[in-house]
């Protein structure tokens, strides 16, 4: 069993630049439309429950939350977008304030983009992945909740969304993932292993 993200645990909540930890590790940030599946996901890779909350009240936590999981080294949760009750204002400061932290964050190495694989490459997914673009932040895309679609429909999901992202001019990665079922957990596993120049125990 891969046993690095094991021990990973919330280090801080930060709702501005100057309340996050120094800037002179690695991390890797995970982000998507709320509903996406990314806390299921964080706690199926770290091996946990409840490391990060599963179906929070939409709207309400729109701070970024770090986990440590080593010295330096960080998993960060930003907060989910696309919430359909939340006024057009907040859109606009969740744009401003993730744009702020993806630009000028050095320790930030790669962010991880979740979509429903029956729903992937919203225009707000586009919109983020256009700020990583203008960042210059390597992306690498979860289609989650694979096991709602047979393996051969997961998978034609997946060329599909490959079909677009280049056609659209993007140079993400992407792989299926279902964190009830365990699918592609090696494989993103991997990638943070990789990304976060990280040794597996
Ligand atoms: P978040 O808002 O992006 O953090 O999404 P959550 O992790 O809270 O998940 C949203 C909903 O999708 C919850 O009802 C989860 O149980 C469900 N969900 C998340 N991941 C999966 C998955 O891999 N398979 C299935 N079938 N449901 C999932």
């Amino acid at each position: 069993m891969h046993s690095l993200y094991q021990n990973t645990r919330f280090l801080t909540g930060a709702t501005s630049l100057k309340g996050m930890p120094e800037d002179t590790g690695r991390e890797v940030a995970f982000a998507g439309r709320s509903n996406a599946g990314k806390s299921s996901a964080l706690n199926r890779i770290c091996h946990q429950k409840s490391l990060a909350r599963t179906s929070k009240t939409p709207g309400r936590t729109q701070q970024i939350n770090f986990f440590q999981v080593a010295d330096g080294r960080y998993l960060v949760d930003l907060p989910g977008y696309g919430f359909a009750r939340v006024p057009g204002g907040l859109q606009r400061e969740w744009g401003a304030f993730i744009g702020r932290y993806l630009q000028h964050r050095r320790s930030l190495v790669g962010l991880i983009v979740l979509m429903d694989i029956r729903r992937p490459l919203t225009s707000l997914d586009e919109q983020l992945l256009d700020l990583c673009a203008q960042a210059c932040i390597p992306v690498h895309i979860l289609l989650t909740k694979a096991d709602k679609l047979s393996r051969s429909a997961s998978l034609a999901a997946l060329r599909e969304l490959k079909k677009q992202l280049q056609a659209r001019g993007y140079s993400a990665s992407a792989q299926c993932f279902s964190a009830t079922r365990g699918t592609g957990l090696e494989e993103v596993q991997e990638l943070l292993d990789r990304w976060l120049e990280a040794e597996s125990a």
